[in-house]
């Protein structure tokens, strides 16, 4: 269990929820998937970080050693338990939204890749998924048009809307619950737009999510 972290709302009310697992998806933007030259996925490319994983991206995020890249993605919580859900199931389920990071040690992730060798030393270790408190769903009413941003250093370094996802948040997470059942906790990471780069010591980072703004920076 990972004592250090809890979900919260961003007025500071604690959820009575756990902490629970991250379900990731790889190649959900078509502009990011072009700028690392992969081809395009049939179906979602999924993935998965621990609990342990999560810290608050209010606190200075410490890097691990390496190339550490910056993926900005809109985080969804989960309320209830999912199996083989259909879309009105996970509507019902969901509990807030966040901007969240996938960390991701691209060097790493890349040696492993081109020996097929799974990637989580790339993308689970501790801390690797620093997250802002979340917003309530009414909060945003139209999932198809959720915008998100990071910005550092004043400048805009990723920018995206749900709307440009290949497969949508309900979409998503119905899929994901066919294969790996979702607990009240879970939090699903929706994939990262175009952008993605190096993080350094220092960084000041201003983070987007619809109406709300997060501010952080990256530990000297
Ligand atoms: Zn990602």
């Amino acid at each position: 269990m990972n004592v250090d972290y809890q979900h919260r709302y961003y007025d500071g009310t604690p959820l009575p929820l756990p902490v629970g697992k991250i379900v990731c998806v790889g190649r959900n933007y078509v502009e990011h998937i072009r700028e690392l030259n992969h081809a395009m996925p049939t179906q979602p490319i999924l993935f998965m970080k621990p609990s342990t994983a999560f810290v608050s991206l209010e606190q200075p995020i410490v890097l691990p050693p390496g190339s550490c890249h910056h993926e900005v993605e809109i985080a969804v919580l989960l309320g209830q338990r999912l199996k083989n859900a259909d879309r009105t199931m996970v509507l019902s389920a969901i509990t807030g939204y966040a901007v969240a990071l996938d960390l991701t040690l691209r060097d790493v992730q890349q040696q492993l890749k081109s020996h097929g060798y799974p990637w989580e030393r790339a993308k689970s270790f501790d801390g690797a998924c620093p997250i802002s408190p979340f917003l309530h769903p009414q909060e945003l009413p139209d999932l198809q048009n959720i915008y998100f941003s990071l910005h550092s250093n004043g400048q805009l370094r990723q920018q995206g809307n749900s709307n440009q996802m290949i497969t949508g948040i309900l979409d998503l997470i119905a899929y994901s619950s066919t294969y790996f059942t979702l607990l009240p906790g879970d939090v699903f990471l929706t994939g990262t737009p175009a952008g993605t780069g190096e993080l350094h010591p220092g960084d000041q980072l201003q983070f987007t999510l619809a109406h709300k703004v997060f501010t952080t920076q990256i530990a000297q």
